[in-house]
C-alpha cells in the first residue's frame, strides 16, 4: 500500500486507494474519504457517498470539529453497545457501527476517514486502520501541497486572479478549442486610465488597493464561462468564449461601466479604463495575434479619449501572421 500510494499521481488517485484498501482490509465494510478544506474549515467528502445516505445533510455543514476523532485527535469507534458521552456528529450518523481515524500531518488535521463496518472492530483492526491512514496522511498532504503551490504559481497575489502565464495557457486552449468547434472567441483587453497618477497623488498602497478592488469587479462582472486575468501592471484581460466581436463589445461596455463604478475610500480621481476588443476569427485566428488586436484597439481608445471601448474592426489592413 506504502509503495503504491507513493507513486499516485494525483489526490483524486490517492484517495480512491486509501479507500479501496481499507475495504479491503475490514471485510464488508465502506468508507468514506472526508477533506478538511481550509479555507472554508470544512470536511467535504472527497469519495462517493450515496445521494441518500444521512451524511448527506451532516456533511454540508460539517466543520473539522464536527468529527469526534478530529477533536480526540485519534482514532474514535461508535458501537451499539456502548453509549458515549459526546455524539461524533458524524459516526453518529452514519449509523451504529462506525469508526473515524483522523488524518493528522505535523499534529494538523488534514482530513479523516469514516469507517462504517458490520460489527465491532477487534483492536488488531484498529491498528490496521490507524496505521493505514499514517501511511497515507503525509502522501496526501503532499499531493495537496503540490496543488497548492501549482495554483500559487499561476495567480497574481495582489488581485487574486490568474497571472500572465495562467492567461497565456488559457489563450491557447481556448484559442484551439474555438477553432476545433467553429465557434467565435472574444478577447477584452483593458488598461487603467492615468493609473500612475493615482499611485503618485494616493500612494502605492492604494494604487494596490484599487487595482485588488478592479480585480474583484471583474471577477464578479463576468460570466462564469468567461476567464478573467492580470495581464501585468494596471492591464487585465477577458476571454469570453463563444462571444464574436459585438458579443464581446458589450462584455467590455458592462465592464467599463463596472469598473467607472468603482470607489476606493480614499481615492479622489476617478477609476476608468480604455477597452480594446478583438475577436477570433474575424480579427486574428492565433492567440499572439488576437491579443495584438485587441491590444492596438486599446491604443485606438486612448487616442479617441478614455473611459471608453473600441475595437480594431475598421481597421483597413487586417492583421496576417507571417508566413
Ligand atoms: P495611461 O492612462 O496612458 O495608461 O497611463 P498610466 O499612468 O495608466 O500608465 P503608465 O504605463 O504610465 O503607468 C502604469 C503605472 O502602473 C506605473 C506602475 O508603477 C504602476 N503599477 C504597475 N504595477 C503596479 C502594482 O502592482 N501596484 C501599483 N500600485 N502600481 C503598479
Ligand atoms: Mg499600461
Ligand atoms: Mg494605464
Amino acid at each position: 500500500f506504502t509503495e503504491i500510494m507513493q507513486i499516485t499521481r494525483d489526490e483524486g488517485e490517492a484517495y480512491q486507494l486509501l479507500k479501496r484498501h481499507m475495504e479491503r482490509s475490514l471485510t464488508g465494510s465502506e468508507v468514506l474519504v472526508l477533506n478538511r478544506n481550509n479555507s472554508h474549515d470544512r470536511l467535504e467528502p472527497v469519495t462517493e457517498l450515496a445521494a441518500t445516505s444521512p451524511l448527506v445533510d451532516k456533511l454540508k455543514a460539517a466543520e473539522p470539529d464536527s468529527c469526534l476523532a478530529v477533536r480526540l485527535t485519534r482514532i474514535h469507534e461508535r458501537t451499539d453497545d456502548h453509549e458515549p458521552l459526546l455524539t461524533c456528529e458524524l459516526c453518529g450518523a452514519a449509523g451504529v457501527n462506525s469508526t473515524c481515524v483522523p488524518s493528522l500531518v505535523g499534529g494538523e488535521v488534514i482530513g479523516s476517514v469514516l469507517v462504517q463496518h458490520g460489527s465491532a472492530l477487534s483492536d488488531a483492526d484498529k491498528r490496521r486502520i490507524a496505521e493505514s491512514m499514517s501511511q497515507a496522511s503525509p502522501v496526501l498532504a503532499n499531493l495537496r501541497n503540490l496543488v497548492l503551490s501549482q495554483a500559487r504559481a499561476l495567480t497574481d497575489g495582489l488581485t487574486g486572479l490568474p497571472n500572465r502565464r495562467a492567461i497565456d495557457d488559457t489563450l491557447k486552449r481556448l484559442v484551439a478549442h474555438a477553432d476545433r468547434t467553429s465557434s467565435p472567441l472574444g478577447v477584452v483587453l483593458f488598461d487603467l486610465d492615468h493609473f500612475k497618477k493615482i499611485n503618485d497623488l494616493c500612494g502605492h498602497e492604494k494604487g494596490d488597493e484599487v487595482l485588488a478592488t478592479v480585480g474583484s469587479v471583474v471577477a464578479t462582472t463576468v460570466r462564469a464561462s468567461d476567464f478573467a486575468g492580470r495581464y501585468g501592471g494596471e492591464e487585465f484581460i477577458v476571454l469570453l468564449p463563444g462571444a464574436d466581436r459585438d458579443g464581446a463589445v458589450v462584455a467590455a461596455e458592462t465592464l467599463r461601466l463596472a469598473i467607472a463604478g468603482v470607489d476606493v475610500p480614499g481615492v479622489s480621481l476617478p477609476i476608468t479604463a480604455i477597452f480594446g476588443v478583438a475577436a477570433m476569427p474575424d480579427d486574428a485566428v492565433e492567440p499572439t495575434f488576437l491579443v495584438r488586436v485587441a491590444d492596438r484597439s486599446l491604443y485606438v481608445a486612448k487616442a479617441n479619449g478614455r473611459n471608453r471601448v473600441e475595437t480594431h474592426g475598421q481597421d483597413p489592413e487586417p492583421l496576417v501572421a507571417p508566413v
